[in-house]
């Protein structure tokens, strides 16, 4: 038969996973990204010497033993580079210098908040031994699995997912008898006060076994490497080549157009966009009630989705790498009322800054329609308003950290329309979960779409989950279909330092 060929729209961690399990299974594919670089979301950038890294907190299945790192192992992503992990997942502080310390040693934090209360013995105990259930499987890899692999793998902690889905962080909080500890721990996962309790406490469980770790380089040097890998199998990426429409005959997708020019294919992949790819490449021909419902329903105000980083020429290592800090003085920046910042400093990796300097970031949530109101009407206002933004941010960090201000050496403001601007992600916006539809996370939302044909979705959008690990199982597992149609055993090769390591799924 002759080689079958797929294009893939975007070189996101999705797209590129796609490519090389493609790749891997004797496809011959072409990848068309919009951006002058792969990687999507999960980028960097650099400015004066500093690196601002716009995604990476914590990475799953970053030792080996787990599932994920498989999967890493067999994209190239892992091979040769060092994992960091922290002692901590965040430190919360109150303005009269009451301090929570989330140490990712599970024993050691029951002990802190034991001294931190007494009183609260019982309840810290009930949240300690949580995570210590958790601990005991690796939740993450479950999205590498199979439905009837995940369900035997997660029915050991059934009892205790199911117990724990049912709280969020700040009604569990509600339980501690001490005012400080009511207050601070809503905001130990990246200050998320209203997710489940399983979900920080799968985080919790993840740090204590060394599973989520930070990729020394970050974002941007973790995406590359697949793409290196993407291209060693003998794929193409086509950078600053933005597809516009995904061409369909008889319900068939058989190419696409990109910057003008017709590109034909035996199968479409997309990893761009799921608003762009439905609405715009389709035309939303494809679209039914359910996907236009899910769309029409886009969340006004988006957590992160406003990035404030300053370069310091300040050493802080001795500073916590993740902190939330309750303000003495409520503020407002832009329309947000603050009684707290979340701020990141990236000392724990010598890689993102000059020696002796330090790149710190405040992510602060962020209204796509109030920053893109602002260059529509004028390009100036809007590089204003981010001053704006940057010197009150600078204003609040300058009480935590006396001096920093007369020590910034670089400035950098991300909004949602700059995450759109790079990545094509409609509004900014990140995949959130269907709303009736528990099961999507496992299901998928959009993996194909109704009544088309030759044409797959992979990434967040398809499947209505965020994060790296869903990205690359979902390109994995459209290959995977894709060669189940085809009469072909799926097989992934991993590349070791001393062979390629041949295995079918
Ligand atoms: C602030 C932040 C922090 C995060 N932290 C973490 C974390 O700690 N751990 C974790 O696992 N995940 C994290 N994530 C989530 C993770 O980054 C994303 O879920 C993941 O990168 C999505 O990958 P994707 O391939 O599905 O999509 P994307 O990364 O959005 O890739 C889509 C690609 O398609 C391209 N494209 C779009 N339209 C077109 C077109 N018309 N033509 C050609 N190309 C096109 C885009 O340029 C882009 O490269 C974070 C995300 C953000 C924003």
């Amino acid at each position: 038969m002759a080689q079958r060929s797929i294009i893939i729209i975007g070189a996101g961690i999705a797209g590129l996973a796609a490519g090389c399990y493609a790749q891997m299974n004797g496809y011959s594919t072409q990848i068309h990204e919009a951006h002058d670089k792969p990687g999507g979301l999960c980028t960097a950038w650099k400015r004066r010497g500093y690196t601002v890294d716009g995604c990476i907190h914590h990475l799953a299945g970053a030792s080996p033993g787990v599932e994920l790192y498989r999967l890493w192992e067999e994209l190239g992503a892992v091979q040769g580079r060092e994992m960091v992990f922290c002692d901590t997942l965040t430190q919360v502080e109150s303005a009269d210098g009451q301090v929570l310390t989330v140490y990712t040693d599970i024993d050691r934090l029951e002990r802190h908040m034991k001294q931190l209360s007494p009183a609260d013995a019982r309840l810290i105990e009930e949240y300690t031994n949580g995570a210590r259930k958790f601990a005991r499987i690796d939740l993450f890899s479950l999205m590498a699995m199979t439905p009837l692999q995940a369900a035997r793998k997660a029915w050991p902690v059934a009892g205790t997912f199911a117990k724990w889905s049912k709280v969020t962080l700040d009604q569990f909080a509600e339980g501690f008898q001490d005012p400080f500890l009511r207050r601070a721990f809503p905001t130990v996962q990246y200050d998320f006060a209203d997710i489940p309790m399983f979900l920080h406490l799968n985080f919790l469980a993840g740090c204590h076994n060394k599973t989520l770790g930070w990729p020394k380089g970050g974002s941007l040097s973790f995406a590359r490497s697949i793409a290196d890998r993407y291209e060693r199998l003998g794929g193409r990426i086509h950078c600053r080549s933005r597809v516009s429409r995904i061409l369909v005959e008889d319900n068939r997708a058989v190419g696409v157009i990109a910057n003008g020019a017709e590109h034909k294919a035996d199968v479409v992949i997309s990893a761009a966009d799921g608003h762009s790819t439905i609405f715009d490449m389709l035309g939303g021909k494809f679209a039914d009630e359910r996907i236009k419902r899910f769309y029409d329903a886009a969340p006004r105000s988006v957590e992160m989705a406003l990035q404030v980083a300053f370069g310091v020429n300040r050493d802080m290592s001795q500073e916590p790498q993740a902190l939330v800090w309750f303000l003495p003085q409520p503020v407002t920046i832009v329309d947000k009322d603050l009684d707290r910042v979340s701020i990141e400093v990236y000392n724990f990796d010598d890689t993102l800054a000059p020696a002796g300097k330090t790149v710190v970031k405040v992510m602060l949530s962020a209204c796509y329609d109030y920053w893109k109101g602002l260059p529509d009407a004028d390009r100036a206002k809007y590089d204003d308003e981010k001053q704006r933004v940057a010197a009150a941010v600078l204003r609040l960090l300058e009480q935590r950290f006396p001096g920093i201000s007369a020590q910034v050496e670089m400035t950098d403001v991300a909004t949602p329309v700059t995450t759109e601007r790079f990545t094509g992600n409609w509004q900014g916006l990140q995949a959130w979960s269907v709303p009736g539809e528990p099961f999507a996370m496992l299901k998928g939302f959009t993996r194909t779409l109704p009544r088309l044909r030759n044409m797959y979705m992979v990434g967040q959008w398809a499947e209505s989950t965020i994060g790296l690990p869903t990205a690359v199982a979902s390109g994995r597992r459209a290959v995977q279909s894709i060669c189940r149609l085809d009469g072909k055993r799926f097989r992934a090769t991993t590349l070791s330092e001393y062979s390629s390591v041949q295995r079918e799924d």
